[in-house]
């Protein structure tokens, strides 16, 4: 059956530029199929040689560098970013392959229980994961899984969101260049149907998107009788308590709303200050927001690009506007402007904020700040936790054992100790999702790799069968 052309919007001028055509139903299975068969070759060529391959397409990555990034660049509207998560996502992989020898040895010991009892445990990969990842970091998030997954021995093939299809391209050339891993792995551009054509197809899924999105692939991976690794939306609290330094506080806090325009899961979305730094914490985030820069005309400078999805700045003027009804101030920037052809929001901080207003409850992705006053830590940490989500946090005090003892009380994976937004500068720590944040094993850490095995256990009995009779 022929497949209906996706049309892309260019995020600088709103103008559809670039279209794709997915793959039928037909086309997807049989390339899983090809898929699955060639990684039985994959796994038992072993750990070294796995690694070896993907340190050449590390180097692959690199060498298609130009035309990788130019690609991310038209699709999220940014340069900077776009090398940064080609740069990372390199060393990531040379980092995977130098840390994996220590962590895939499965434990064999004797067993208490049964004295006479020799427990081994063989580590059997998953055959084939399904990768479906999001708009905001295109790049990063297709291979934030992908890679330890392959590592593991799995063979992996990815959907791209169709928001951010282009780079798929050149990125299939790198994979093509390493003809032991194209055997292995691939990335196949597709909408929503692609997606939800996958999971029957693959042995376990990795899913990066909404909450809404993630439900939709829990109930159909549920159905399968596959795990499904979910991370999903955020509303991240920073909590500045008192005695924090505020130049600091305000720094960390503003990169980390601002960061990517505020399209980050881990972007701080609330700030709660107690109400005797208030106004100070508030004055110096206005006064740097006021600095940060649009990068338009020139996509080579400035500090946000316009909104990759047209449609997230429709939300976050929604948000806005239903704040501002409720009584909340703008204090800098405000809505989206039409620059261009592309939406463009400006770093905004917003006070006489509440609970009531999607702006501190739903998920904004935008270069929003809304900050409010608290008048105790115990009321500080409730505001924190009143929330559906738990990805990440921020506490900032005056020193880190202050900042993690308040940290420890509130309701999330990964929280940032006097700075914000941690997680997405290292994956060394391991974390989990809260509430509707996500599901599954930590993607972060060593366990990001070895939740793709499951874990076989070998009991060998050294002495004679106990007898029945
Ligand atoms: P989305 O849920 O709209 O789409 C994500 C992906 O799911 C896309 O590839 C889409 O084609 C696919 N999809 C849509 N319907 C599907 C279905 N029924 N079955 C299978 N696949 C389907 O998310 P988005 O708007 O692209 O991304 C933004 C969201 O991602 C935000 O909520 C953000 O917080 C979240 N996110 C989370 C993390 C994290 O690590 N927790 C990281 C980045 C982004």
């Amino acid at each position: 059956m022929q497949v209906a052309a996706v049309d892309v919007v260019n995020p600088r001028t709103g103008q559809v530029d670039y279209r794709f055509i997915p793959p039928s139903a037909d086309q997807l299975a049989a390339r899983a199929g090809e898929l699955r068969k060639a990684q039985a070759g994959w796994r038992a060529a072993g750990l070294a040689a796995r690694c070896a391959a993907m340190r050449r397409f590390a180097t692959a990555l690199e060498s298609q560098r130009d035309a990788i990034v130019a690609a991310l660049a038209i699709d999220t509207g940014r340069t900077h970013i776009a090398a940064g998560e080609l740069a990372s996502a390199a060393n990531n992989i040379r980092r995977w392959c130098d840390r994996a020898p220590a962590i895939v040895e499965p434990p064999q010991f004797d067993s208490k229980m049964v004295p006479s009892l020799t427990i081994g445990h063989q580590l059997v990969p998953y055959s084939l994961v399904g990768v479906i990842s999001p708009w905001n970091f295109p790049l990063a998030l297709s291979l934030i899984d992908a890679v330890p997954a392959l590592i593991a021995g799995c063979a992996v093939l990815i959907k791209p969101s169709e928001v951010t299809p282009r780079f798929a391209v050149p990125f299939r050339e790198a994979i093509r260049s390493v003809p032991e891993l194209s055997a292995v792995f691939d990335i196949i551009a597709g909408g929503r149907d692609t997606g939800a054509q996958l999971i029957p197809l693959v042995d376990a899924i990795c899913f990066t998107g909404s909450v809404a999105t993630g439900r939709k692939v829990g109930v159909a991976a549920a159905e399968h009788f596959i795990p499904a690794f979910l991370e999903l939306g955020g509303k991240d609290p920073a909590v500045v308590l008192p005695g924090a330094d505020l130049e600091q506080a305000s720094d960390g806090i503003l990169r980390s709303s601002c960061l990517a325009t505020g399209q980050a899961c881990l972007a701080i979305e609330r700030v709660y200050v107690h109400e005797s730094d208030h106004d100070r914490l508030v004055d110096l985030l206005v006064e740097k927001s006021k600095r940060v820069r649009f990068n338009h005309p020139d996509i080579d400078s400035g500090d946000i690009g316009p909104m990759i999805f047209g449609r997230q700045a429709d939300i976050i003027d929604a948000h806005l506007d239903d704040a501002v009804a409720r009584g909340a101030v703008i204090r800098c920037g405000g809505k989206s402007q039409n620059l261009g052809g592309g939406r463009y929001v400006p770093a905004t901080v917003v006070t006489n904020v509440n609970h009531d207003m999607k702006l501190m409850t739903d998920e904004t992705f935008g270069p929003i700040t809304p900050v409010m006053k608290y008048r105790s830590v115990e009321e500080a940490v409730a505001l924190a936790n009143d929330t559906i989500y738990g990805l990440s946090g921020a506490v900032f005090a005056r020193t880190l054992e202050e900042a993690r003892a308040v940290a420890e009380r509130i309701n999330a994976g990964g929280m940032s100790l006097n700075d914000a937004g941690l997680t997405r500068e290292t994956y060394e720590a391991e974390k989990h999702s809260f509430g509707c944040s996500g599901t599954g094993g930590s993607r972060h850490g060593d366990a990001g790799l070895t939740r793709f095995f499951r874990k076989k256990a070998l009991l060998g009995q050294r002495g004679a069968p106990a007898r029945l009779v």
